[in-house]
């Protein structure tokens, strides 16, 4: 199977009646496409539909290839001052725009975000763009900490292996925010983050599932009874969320460059997934089979 499902790339031919790109434009690609006639489909929930073409989830490939067809609708144009690569990472922030949505999170709110890696990360960041005043980044690892406060969150906080509401208490006291926090996002899918999570929301507050880890954990339901807290999923994106995210990195309010650590020649792509795997860097880019050099990648 081809992988790959975060990509952009330049148009190089159109149906007869595409009119919203041509030839030559750089577009950033969504690369799911819904039935468009299901009832999550009809009800304005896409990214639930029954029947989706999804790049890279089995039967259908993924975007690392040379060309891709894709309809038009699925194809965000980037300004000129946004590079293609910036545009293969308008995926995850796409994930982030519809997880922070899914939070609810409005001006002047208080967000904790559990995982600090890139989705994490870009949790905080659009956290921010949506006006949350404090970002609290959690995770076990102090560097990703480290670059999570130089790039989106106001504050950090590393969880000791005590329990869940231990945890909590001391994070809330630490980063300030007596009382619970406005929205929870879990970017780690670990269950004693999920745990610490609930005991971390304020009463009457949202929690948003983002990471997937294991199927089944234990949940502190009582909490999440007595505090009426509202829990949400959170599935790739939807309507409108690529398109604020283009939006985001356009005027500057996420800046996704830094989370390039490096870029790869498509014959050596086998080392860039021997390098994620081994925790090497935060996102690392293939360049797709048909461009000369890191230049047509979109890097001038
Ligand atoms: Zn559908």
């Amino acid at each position: 199977m081809v992988l790959g499902h975060e990509s952009s790339g330049t148009i190089v031919s159109v149906g007869s009646a595409v009119t919203s790109v041509k030839p030559g434009d750089r577009v950033a690609l969504e690369p799911g496409t819904p039935c468009r006639r299901c009832t999550p489909c009809l009800s304005g929930h896409y990214n639930l539909c029954i029947d989706m073409r999804f790049a890279a989830t089995p039967p259908y490939d993924g975007t690392l290839t040379g060309f891709w067809i894709s309809p038009e609708d699925f194809c965000y144009k980037l300004p000129e001052h946004v590079t293609l690569q910036e545009g293969a990472l308008i995926e995850p922030l796409a994930v982030a725009v519809h997880i922070v949505k899914q939070a609810e999170v409005k001006p002047g709110q208080n967000v904790v975000v559990m995982g600090a890696g890139p989705v994490g990360l870009l949790c905080c960041a659009v956290a921010k763009a949506f006006g949350a005043s404090k970002v609290v980044a959690v995770d076990i690892q102090p560097a990703r900490l480290e670059f999570a406060a130089s790039f989106a969150a106001t504050h950090t906080f590393i969880p000791s292996r005590v329990p869940a509401e231990e945890n909590a208490a001391r994070l809330l006291k630490e980063t300030g925010l007596e009382g619970g926090a406005d929205a929870v996002i879990d970017a780690s899918g670990a269950e004693p983050s999920i745990q610490t999570s609930i005991h971390v929301v304020r009463r009457g507050g949202v929690y948003v599932q983002g990471g997937m880890g294991k199927p089944d954990i234990t949940f502190p339901i009582m909490a999440l009874c007595t505090k009426e807290i509202t829990v949400k999923g959170s599935f790739r994106y939807g309507s409108g969320d690529y398109k604020l995210a283009v939006e985001f990195v356009s005027e500057g309010k996420v800046d996704v460059k830094r989370l390039i650590t490096g870029t790869m020649k498509f014959e050596d792509a086998e080392e860039a997934f021997r390098d994620v795997k081994a925790g090497k860097g935060i996102k690392v880019l293939i360049a797709g089979p048909n461009e000369k050099s890191c230049r047509c990648l979109g890097g001038h």
